[in-house]
């Protein structure tokens, strides 16, 4: 049992106990001792159950994830069970080849938050998200690859994939825009293609980019 203080709705503190704490991160997976950083009386349960949010912290160096736990309690608020983890749910950051990170850091932080609205169930809104992260990932690319970021910017997005160099990155990033306007548009023309094949689409424009860009990286070096 863990002795805690929460708020309730009037501003007092109250005490309780805690049967458990979660032992495992929900974010990094690890094993680990919850760090308790506050507590706030919730909502009732339909059983009109007194019930509390307690807000914890991963302890882990690299991860240091907050998330929270429902409790409830059948006895009178003496102490309360973890009921869930109510939490927003969580998702690794995805990992990107080196050369990625290198062309476009704002890509990798959108990349993110669309898979972190998909995970949430956001799928209304995810798949602009993903289109969004596409678009800064192609005109990073060819500023990357030497192009004016002036005249890069000022470019439709389309013309912009149309001065891709490599074919098979073309042809990817091409259909990936199709899909990801399908996403974010009232109008869908790709009737039988979905959020999954954007994703693949875009995983796929990513393979290419990497693989284009490490070739040209060995046969720099190794002359
Ligand atoms: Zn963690």
């Amino acid at each position: 049992m863990e002795k805690i203080k929460y708020y309730k709705d009037n501003g007092n503190l109250s005490s309780t106990k805690l049967t458990q704490k979660p032992d495992k991160c929900p974010a990094c997976g690890n094993g680990i001792d919850s760090k308790i950083i506050g507590a706030y009386e919730a909502p009732r349960s339909i059983m009109r159950e007194e019930r509390i949010f307690v807000v914890f912290r991963c302890p882990v160096k690299d991860c240091r994830a907050i998330f929270s736990g429902l409790y409830k309690s059948h006895s009178y608020g003496e102490s309360f069970y973890l009921d869930k983890l109510d939490i927003m749910s969580f998702v690794k950051p995805p990992d990107f080849s080196p050369i990625i990170k290198k062309i476009s850091s704002k890509f990798r932080k959108i990349y993110y938050q669309a898979k972190l609205a998909e995970s949430n169930g956001l799928l209304e809104i995810c798949g602009c998200g993903y289109r969004r992260s596409l678009e800064f990932l192609i005109r990073d690319y060819l500023i990357f690859t030497g192009e004016e970021e002036s005249e890069i910017t000022k470019l439709h997005f389309s013309e912009c994939i149309k001065r891709i160099d490599d074919t098979n990155i073309k042809t990817v990033a091409q259909r990936a825009a199709w899909l990801g306007n399908d996403a974010t548009h009232y109008y869908i023309i790709w009737k039988d293609y979905d959020l999954t094949n954007l994703k693949e689409l875009i995983e796929l424009t990513i393979n290419w980019i990497v693989s284009v860009e490490m070739t040209k990286k060995y046969k720099k070096d190794m002359q």
